[in-house]
């Protein structure tokens, strides 16, 4: 057996030293004349230990969770549905789909109303797709048949119908169905004379359906005069975002209006008007609170407190 390891001159299995740490080292084996690169030990830097982060794990690989678009803090998704869809760390109100809206607002569900109608293809309408198509894919994609969802329940022992906008659903338009459910609910109400709330939430008109949808706008609007002439209260609650054909009929036609904080309500949109009059608008235009500070609506309610204020409301008027 040879020995391998013989020394080198150049003594490669030396360590490189620190030479801040090497101050003994040196002035051992250098001459007195080279300069000392530290005095004493306190002048001496501390050596660095180098540090071990630990991978910090977070609500999202513990549990399916949302990020709020406003204060991006993550919650878990369990945690916002017992808050109503509300961020706990700022109040920021984030979407709800229609059927989550309807189940957190009303105490008890009955039935669901208008699934006899099913939307066709009047115009055959096709943009990058045809319409069926589109329609198809919308509701395998939200599991709902329609922009609008209609129940007939109670809010605490009042017998109510309440309908809310999907804007999941091609973006909460209306086409005939949505007229057609909305028609049908405002006749349950008024054939049993118990109020009618509507949470909206929608881009306005569906273009695929070009007139047949500007004309729900009209129907719609006979539907709630109907309401008005026999005593049956009709309450909004718009929701964000409400824009376009359904702020020009349905959702600007209630008893009381009511809105959620922030939400975004108007006709055209900010950048459209923006445009179009070749001014900035500075926020809050078209939030909830600039048109409550306008007196397009009558009061800006937390969705906590909606259950509640509804309630008292409808107590009132009826
Ligand atoms: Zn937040």
């Amino acid at each position: 057996m040879t020995n391998n390891s013989k020394p080198t001159k150049t003594q490669p299995n030396k360590k490189a030293v620190d030479p801040a740490m090497d101050c003994g080292s040196q002035s051992d084996k250098k001459t007195a004349t080279t300069e000392p690169k530290c005095e004493t030990w306190l002048s001496r830097p501390v050596p660095r230990v180098k540090r071990h982060t630990l991978p910090q794990l977070t609500a999202v690989e513990t549990e399916p969770s949302t990020q709020c678009p406003q204060c991006h803090s993550m919650t878990t998704n369990t945690a916002l549905i017992f808050n109503s869809y509300v961020c706990p760390h700022c109040d920021h109100h984030l979407a709800m789909t229609a059927r989550e809206r309807l189940a957190d607002f009303l105490d008890q569900i009955e039935q669901e109303l208008g699934q006899q109608f099913h939307t066709g293809d009047p115009l055959s309408f096709v943009d990058s797709k045809p319409y069926p198509q589109r329609m198809q894919q919308m509701q395998q994609k939200t599991g709902e048949s329609e922009a609008l969802i209609v129940f007939k329940g109670k809010l605490r022992e009042m017998d109510v119908v309440a309908c809310a906008f999907d804007f999941r659903f091609m973006g909460g338009s209306m086409g005939s169905v949505v007229g057609d459910r909305f028609v049908e609910a405002a006749e349950v109400a008024l054939e049993r004379k118990i109020p009618l709330i509507c949470f909206a939430a929608s881009g306005g008109a569906r273009m695929q359906e070009g007139v047949l949808s500007l004309m729900q706008m009209a129907r719609t609007a006979a539907a709630i005069e109907r309401l008005r002439l026999s005593g049956v209260p009709y309450i909004v609650v718009l929701t964000n975002p409400v824009y376009g054909g359904v702020t020009a009929s349905l959702a600007m036609l209630g008893d009381i209006h009511l809105a959620e904080p922030k939400a975004m309500i108007g006709f055209a949109g900010k950048r459209v008007i923006e445009q179009t009059v070749r001014q900035t608008l500075e926020e809050p235009f078209q939030r909830a609170e600039y048109l409550l500070e306008h007196g397009m609506i009558d009061q800006v309610v937390h969705r906590h407190q909606l259950n509640d204020t509804v309630h008292r409301l409808l107590a009132k008027l009826m």
